[in-house]
């Protein structure tokens, strides 16, 4: 049966097909050293779910074999993952060069224990991606925890000192999601207010900064139910559908992998435990795909998927027009 997003992308005569596979998107686990308010994957502290060592190796091999230009690690904290610098090290070894990724909570790097963080990014080029919802300490505590401003801004500031966000081969984006139950405004304008204010502030560089909505699930609807706001949020991203974000649509060119090595459309279908095919599919672990066969798997959608059609659109790369 359609659901309404469905039938928005037939009305707008917009067909969700995927492209070539161009990004192994792996989510790691839900290790993490803090329990933001907008997390989708309801990660925190004390979680046990985690990519072993045998469901790693078996993930690198299948992508040693396909085409698939990058690997985007997230979680979790993903330098939790205690295979996080094997899997880096493993791709830097293959034949084929491939842009390496890291969703990185940039507290983790004043963690003790976590020393290595920076160096090893660096050395290894990864390109990092990191939550800052905003320049103000007050709104980053009160989404992501207390302290979590202060921690962050060391975190770039010692990223900076090692040249991230200042030589291009060492990448440093952030990522904006709004504090509440809206939609971003405008990236390009966005932009230059970080860029201004953390150079102004703390002296921090960086290369791009992503606009992401907030996704209507796991721990953000909680807060939306808590707050009686579910209903409203789900209408505007509704109200606000816009066709022309479809072609951008990260799940059209992305593999998303879970932990134990299962294969999603992206990491919000992941949490649905939304499968790719059809409805009662069973479950495809990576090993199992053949690279052609996906591409003519349907991508399974529902009503979050208004969460990446909103306004500008919404992917791990940001806004999408
Ligand atoms: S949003 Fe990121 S840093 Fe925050 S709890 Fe979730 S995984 Fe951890
Ligand atoms: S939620 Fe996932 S499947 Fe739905 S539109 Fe967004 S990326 Fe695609």
């Amino acid at each position: 049966m359609q659901n309404d997003f469905d039938c928005a992308l037939e009305v707008a005569a917009t067909p969700l097909r995927r492209t070539q596979t161009e990004i192994l998107q792996l989510n790691v686990g839900k290790l993490c050293n803090l329990t933001c308010l907008h997390c989708h994957v309801n990660a925190g502290p004390g979680k046990k779910e985690i990519v072993g060592s045998e469901t790693v190796d078996k993930i690198l091999r299948w992508m040693e074999r396909t085409k698939i230009s990058t690997l985007d690690l997230t979680g979790g904290t993903p330098e939790m993952a205690p295979d996080f610098r094997r899997l880096i090290t493993t791709v830097r070894g293959f034949a084929h060069p491939r842009k390496i990724i890291d969703r990185l909570n940039a507290t983790i790097i004043n963690e003790p224990g976590y020393e290595w963080v920076v160096e090893f990014l660096a050395e290894h080029e990864v390109e990092v991606v990191a939550s800052m919802p905003c320049y103000r300490p007050d709104n980053v505590n009160a989404q992501r925890g207390e302290g979590v401003f202060d921690s962050s801004i060391s975190g770039f500031q010692k990223l900076n000192e090692v040249g991230y966000g200042r030589n291009s081969k060492l990448r440093l984006n952030f990522v904006y999601n709004p504090n509440g139950a809206f939609l971003p405004g405008s990236q390009e304008e966005l932009r230059e207010d970080y860029r201004r204010e953390m150079k102004l502030h703390f002296g921090i560089d960086f290369h791009d900064l992503y606009c992401i909505t907030n996704m209507p699930i796991a721990r953000f609807a909680a807060y939306l139910k808590r707050n009686n706001q579910l209903h409203s949020y789900m209408q505007l991203l509704k109200d606000s559908f816009n066709p022309a974000t479809v072609s951008g649509l990260m799940c059209r060119n992305t593999i998303n992998v879970s932990w134990t090595g299962e294969v999603y459309d992206c990491d919000f279908n992941q949490m649905m435990e939304l499968r790719p095919g059809r409805a009662g599919e069973g479950k495809l672990h990576i090993w199992d795909v053949d690279p052609e066969a996906f591409l003519e798997m349907p991508i399974r959608t529902g009503e979050h998927c208004f969460g990446c059609t909103a306004g500008h659109g919404s992917s791990c790369g940001g806004a999408l027009e």
